[in-house]
């Protein structure tokens, strides 16, 4: 005989847990690639079914979505916003618009070469609401002095076009930020030859996720820039000797110099257009770079992977910058704000780091071309689907791995270089380790 329970409501309250689960569960990874279905398990019923004598995909079962990840800055510490979004300014009532030409500067480097400035119309406002309409740029050097410069209180007005006017200004100066990411990494071996067969596939082989990729790391670069005054008749813009306010952490704020920076509203609303176009190449990205990794048979790797070592370079970058933005505003009055909210942004890129690793694993599902390169070099050339080219780099990097391991090598102590070394990055060691090398 049956007997039916009359459910507790803690019973209720599990049934509706399930419910949730049902509609908010993703399908994993595996099913995703094989495009079966899924069930709620943990593991799920077909990687259950396949653990400990797959073939190929031997990956455990897991649900986290490239879709889910963040790998660019979202947030804009000085404003304390998680999502960084324009703020409404109390405009001086009768007062007038007034144009402004700002040139860019790309950090620790000075000027875009040949860059044209960029016009902006703008405002002055009243700042009423304390920290958050301040004029005043503050932070703190290398030897804990802190430094304030000042100016006006001036706002873009039309902040709607300023978007799509940032976009157009920025696209057209991507070579010379390409040439600043090679002049930065002209020490470091891997990363040259990395970057040649970047620029290579994305010209000779149209890839699109390549393009998406430098564009994504192109605007991070830009957003650790900063913007100059370049008119000389704006009234009270101040000018600074940046070299008379000591070294800093964050390079924006290590000008060498003398220099009129941006009022303090207009450097966020600079920042918030990056950061608004960021976001929308990052979904782009990320929609591209799912298409690659769940496309059906052949797995374009090599493309894969020219793309990963771009996006794991540009997430180290940024969370070097974000450390050091940090630490610039240490001792000043926002330095609470400025840390909680970009350390939940560096805890953002740390989750997405993983799940980035997972896709690659899931790419290559055993398969070991760096190592090929060493052991059977004419299989890779023949059946490892890359061209000539991409069979000499191959090569080329097994045998530089052959010659420093990461794990013996030693990074130079001067300079960018140091901070800026491939074997320094732990994510894009495991880039590589995965893949053989
Ligand atoms: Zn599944
Ligand atoms: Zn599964």
């Amino acid at each position: 005989m049956k007997v039916s329970k009359r459910k507790g409501p803690l019973q209720e309250k599990q049934r509706e847990k399930t419910h949730t689960m049902r509609k908010t569960k993703r399908i994993c990874v595996r099913c995703r690639f094989y495009k079966s279905g899924c069930d709620e398990g943990d593991p799920c019923q077909k990687c259950n079914k396949i653990e400990g004598h797959a073939r190929s995909f031997r990956e455990p079962c897991y649900r986290e979505h490239l879709e889910d990840t963040s790998i660019i800055r979202r947030c804009n510490g000085r404003e304390q916003q998680e999502e960084a979004e324009f703020l409404g300014y109390d405009w001086k009532p009768g007062s007038q618009l007034w144009e402004m030409d700002i040139l860019w500067n790309l950090p620790g480097y000075g000027r875009i070469p040949n860059a044209q400035p960029m016009r902006v119309a703008f405002r002055p406002y009243s700042p009423r609401r304390g920290s958050l309409d301040t004029a005043t740029s503050v932070w703190t050097t290398k030897e804990g002095d802190v430094c304030a410069v000042e100016q006006p209180a001036y706002a873009i007005y039309d902040t709607a076009n300023l978007v799509s006017a940032f976009e157009r200004y920025f696209s057209s100066l991507q070579p010379a930020i390409e040439a600043w990411i090679f002049d930065r990494i002209q020490h470091d071996e891997i990363a040259t030859h990395t970057y040649r067969e970047v620029f290579r596939m994305r010209s000779v082989h149209g890839s699109r996720a390549l393009d998406l990729a430098m564009r994504l790391q192109c605007l991070s670069v830009v957003s650790q820039g900063y913007g100059t005054v370049w008119s000389n008749n704006i009234p009270g813009i101040q000018e600074y000797d940046y070299r008379h306010l000591g070294r800093s952490d964050y390079e924006a704020y290590d000008r060498n110099s003398r220099d009129r920076p941006l009022p303090g509203a207009i450097t966020h609303q600079m920042d918030v257009a990056a950061v608004k176009y960021l976001r929308k190449l990052e979904k782009l990205f990320v929609k591209e770079l799912a298409s690659l990794i769940f496309k059906p048979k052949i797995k374009p790797w090599y493309e894969l992977f020219l793309t990963f070592y771009v996006i794991f370079w540009n997430l180290e970058y940024i969370n070097k910058g974000a450390k050091g933005y940090m630490k610039a505003k240490n001792g000043t009055l926002i330095e609470h704000q400025v840390n909680n909210v970009v350390n939940n942004q560096v805890k953002k890129w740390e989750f997405a780091f993983p799940v980035l690793l997972y896709h690659w694993r899931c790419t290559l599902r055993g398969y070991s071309p760096f190592k090929l390169a060493r052991d059977n070099p004419d299989e890779l050339r023949e059946r490892g689907h890359i061209d000539a080219e991409g069979f000499a780099y191959v090569t080329e990097i097994a045998k530089i791995f052959d010659r420093l391991s990461p794990d013996r090598f030693q990074p130079p102590l001067t300079g960018f270089s140091a901070t800026h070394h491939s074997f320094v990055s732990e994510w894009i060691t495991k880039l590589f380790k995965e893949a053989g090398a």
